[in-house]
């Protein structure tokens, strides 16, 4: 099939698009390098495995192969350090890049999949969250420019839908970690990773007893392609993620024993309005997709540190 990656060049789309060409779909990548790097897919380029634009989403997108099959739209800021540095970047790439995508999606007669967030549940009131769950967000708090820009992206998603028919599918991805993801976007893993590589305090924002459940990369880029080739899955909304919930502190802890750094563990202030507490409730996933994640968070943690300390000792990533 043809297929159509919006930020594939990122961190979760350049694993989506390595597995899309390994069963041999054709693949456009369509990216503006906000947030990922063109080295995450050069291999593939390279060997004419697939086709990279560098384009703004925001802009139209015109496709020089004809049009796709499936349109998947990961491009966006996903982490919070990114999205506060580039919010209307954000916001626009969420509403107006998604109604470009959405309308291409039409034009082709295509399926479009959103990758969505578990931010959309922003600080939850009901645990572990159903996709049922409408959420409680502040719309004009430190995160609302990704929260509700994705919010409005799932309600044009759905609009497509109802008023049109498109077949579309959502997935709200929950924290998602591995190789590729950028050392430096501020997120925990990386950072935690990137401080114990240098015996540096491991920082931990509040007193770590905010909870998180993380999920590794090829977890999740499997429960992507489930949502994207299911059948009879049109209009639908699935949690993608991993439901082993920790404390945000013990994950320090973990990084730590796993790298055998001496450095310690610090208390800093908390982000403003932090998410105390979330874990996708995946009874729905399961039930209709049949997928479960498979790695847990230790063996995905180790196999994370190897992969940052490969591309230190390769001369790829400055720590
Ligand atoms: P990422 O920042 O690594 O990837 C996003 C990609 O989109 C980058 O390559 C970036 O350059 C590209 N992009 C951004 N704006 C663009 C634009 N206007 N036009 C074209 N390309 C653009 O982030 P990621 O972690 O790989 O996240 C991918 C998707 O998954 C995002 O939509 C994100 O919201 C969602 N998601 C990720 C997580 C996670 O834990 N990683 C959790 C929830 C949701
Ligand atoms: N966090 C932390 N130290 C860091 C980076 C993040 O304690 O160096 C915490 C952050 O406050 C949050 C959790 O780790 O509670 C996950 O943060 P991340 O930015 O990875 O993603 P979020 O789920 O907040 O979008």
């Amino acid at each position: 099939m043809k297929i159509l990656v919006s930020g594939g060049a990122g961190f979760i789309g350049s694993h989506l698009v390595e597995s899309l060409v390994e069963v041999g779909h054709e693949v456009t990548v369509v990216d503006n390098f906000l947030t990922g790097r063109p080295e995450n897919i050069a291999h593939l380029v390279r060997a004419d495995r697939c086709r990279l634009i560098e384009q703004d989403v925001t802009r139209l997108v015109k496709l020089p192969d004809g049009p796709p099959d499936v349109v998947f739209h990961l491009a966006s800021p996903a982490s919070p350090e990114d999205y506060t540095r580039y919010p209307i970047e954000t916001m626009l790439v969420n509403s107006v890049g998604t109604y470009n995508l959405l309308e291409l999606a039409r034009a082709a007669g295509a399926r479009f999949v959103l990758a969505s967030t578990s931010e959309v549940y922003g600080d939850p009131e009901v645990h572990p969250q159903p996709e049922t769950y409408w959420g409680h967000v502040n719309p004009v708090g430190p995160r609302a420019a990704y929260d509700e820009g994705k919010r409005f992206a799932e309600a044009l998603t759905v609009t497509y839908h109802r008023k049109y028919g498109l077949d579309v599918r959502i997935a709200r991805i929950f924290n998602t970690y591995g190789p590729r993801n950028r050392v430096d976007d501020g997120r925990v893993v990386p950072n935690f990773i990137r401080q114990a590589l240098r015996n540096e305090p491991l920082t931990v924002y509040g007193d770590g007893s905010q909870t998180r459940s993380f999920c590794y990369v090829s977890d999740l880029v499997g429960g992507l392609l489930k949502v994207g080739f299911g059948d009879g899955l049109a209009g639908e909304v699935f949690n993608l993620g991993n439901d082993d919930e920790r404390p945000v502190v013990e994950v320090a802890r973990l990084v730590k024993t796993l790298t055998g750094t001496p450095a310690p563990i610090v208390f800093l202030p908390p982000r403003p309005e932090e998410i105390s507490r979330r874990r996708p409730d995946l009874t729905k996933t399961r039930r209709i997709l049949g997928w479960s994640p498979t790695v847990g968070l230790e063996e995905g943690l180790r196999r994370t540190i190897a992969w940052y300390q490969q591309e230190i000792t390769a001369g790829r990533l400055a720590t």
